[in-house]
């Protein structure tokens, strides 16, 4: 027999981790709507709790819906294994919380998700965990930053909501001299348009609440492991590395070689903190995997539309969007994003503050609204919003400035959102 070759996105996006359900034969993934799980007897319900053998205890850890849904993702992203999590931030908190002990440091891109600068920058150092922010397009000033202790290098592949392609190449070889992993929120991207770990990346992080679920309606997160890290060659990863009481004494990197760290983050931070994903989430999330290559492909072509007409737009001042020649970071999207630059970006206003809050209030398509990665298309003015809390200049840094305005471009006729916001700036 001739080996078959690895299936394409689109077969993989339908089908990987499914299979029809064995006890009916329902070919669409069943919603597993139960918390326990039955065991055969004695000795199978030890092996469970041992980690010695795979199967389903109590859905705070797995779920078969669930399931599903990880080994999806980690099929779309190249990983060798995945653990879903109630939301984007839930996952986030499972990689740290793997990978750091108090006191410990990482280094992130200072231009994140707001709720992740937050996150890292007020939460975590309740916990001990400390963030640096550096440029990730400047390696050295990552590397300066890392200094003696930094354990974990966190990007986003592509930045919200300045349209920022990152220089995945680069820091890759930064990370493996360092031997920290290098961590990549692939949320704006989706890995139709970018799969980090083909660029060196050791985990990826999804936000599926955006363009995986794609219909604005089921919060979800992914944590993607490549399963090429390796957490012996510094002796800095402890949680990996060193023998567990709680599972008479097995150390995961060794137990579990290269799905350890997926193993690690299920059975003690899952277990022991609970952001479990709902196994009604983890299906309308996979409903929307199911069509994520035609959705991606026709929010870029909208997106590149709508953000090409505003550019000529006589009271727009600037849009920033890789995938129009005139953005710094369009090389870096058609090296990194080859298939469109994805579909959430900013422009300015030439009124400012005001005629951002005026745009907001005047459209009648478009959702004024926090979220992005929705069918529908979907504005926000960041100033009076998201970034109301930060400084003039924070803001700018952010690529929030007073006068502009974020669009999250969805599935509607691209001649209509055009439309739409030509009305709206008329109004302001
Ligand atoms: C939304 C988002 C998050 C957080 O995800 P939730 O699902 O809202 O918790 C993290 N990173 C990026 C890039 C996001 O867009």
């Amino acid at each position: 027999m001739t080996e078959r070759p690895k299936p394409g996105f689109e077969t993989r996006a339908i089908h990987a981790g499914a299979r029809p359900d064995a006890a009916t034969g329902a070919r669409s993934t069943p919603i597993y709507q139960t918390t326990s799980y039955v065991f055969d007897d004695a000795d199978h319900a030890a092996s469970l709790f041992n980690l010695q053998s795979f199967g389903y205890i109590y859905s705070r850890i797995t779920n078969p819906t669930v399931a599903v849904l990880e080994e999806r993702v980690a099929s779309l992203e190249g990983g060798r294994a995945a653990i879903a999590a109630a939301s984007g931030h839930a996952a986030q908190f499972l990689a740290f919380f793997t990978l750091l002990e108090p006191g410990d440091s990482f280094v992130a891109a200072p231009n994140l998700y707001g709720g992740s600068v937050t996150q890292f920058a007020k939460s975590f150092p309740k916990l001990g965990w400390h963030c640096r922010f550096a440029d990730p397009n400047d390696v050295e000033a990552v590397d300066r930053a890392l200094g003696a202790d930094g354990k974990a290098i966190f990007v986003e592949s592509l930045a919200n909501p300045g349209g920022v392609v990152v220089d995945l190449e680069p820091l890759a070889p930064l990370a493996r001299a360092r031997r920290v992993p290098l961590i990549v929120d692939n949320t704006l991207a989706s890995p139709y348009l970018c799969n980090p770990i083909d660029w060196g990346a050791d985990i990826v992080i999804h936000s599926a609440t955006k363009f995986l679920g794609g219909h604005g309606n089921a919060l979800a997160g992914v944590v993607v492991e490549s399963g090429r890290f390796d957490w012996f060659a510094s002796g800095r990863f402890p949680a990996m590395t060193q023998p567990d009481p709680a599972y008479h004494g097995l150390t995961f990197a060794e137990t579990f070689g290269d799905f350890g760290f997926t193993m690690r983050a299920r059975a003690v931070a899952l277990r022991d903190f609970g952001p479990a994903l709902a196994p009604m989430n983890a299906f309308l999330v996979l409903q929307g995997i199911e069509t994520l290559p035609l959705r991606m492909a026709r929010h870029c072509e909208n997106a590149l539309a709508v953000a090409s007409h505003l550019e000529r737009h006589p009271k727009v001042a600037w849009v920033s969007y890789a995938g129009l020649p005139s953005s710094r970071y369009h090389a870096l999207a058609r090296k990194y994003l080859p298939k469109g630059a994805g579909a959430v970006f900013t422009f300015g206003l030439k009124g400012g503050f005001d005629a951002g809050v005026s745009v907001v209030e005047a459209v009648e398509l478009f959702s004024h609204l926090a979220n992005v990665g929705d069918t529908r298309s979907l504005i926000i003015h960041p100033a009076s919003t998201t970034h109301r809390q930060l400084t003039d200049e924070q803001r700018t840094a952010a690529g929030a400035g007073n006068d502009a305005v974020r669009l999250s471009i969805g599935l509607e006729t691209a001649a209509d959102l055009i439309a739409d916001l030509d009305q709206a700036l008329a109004r302001g």
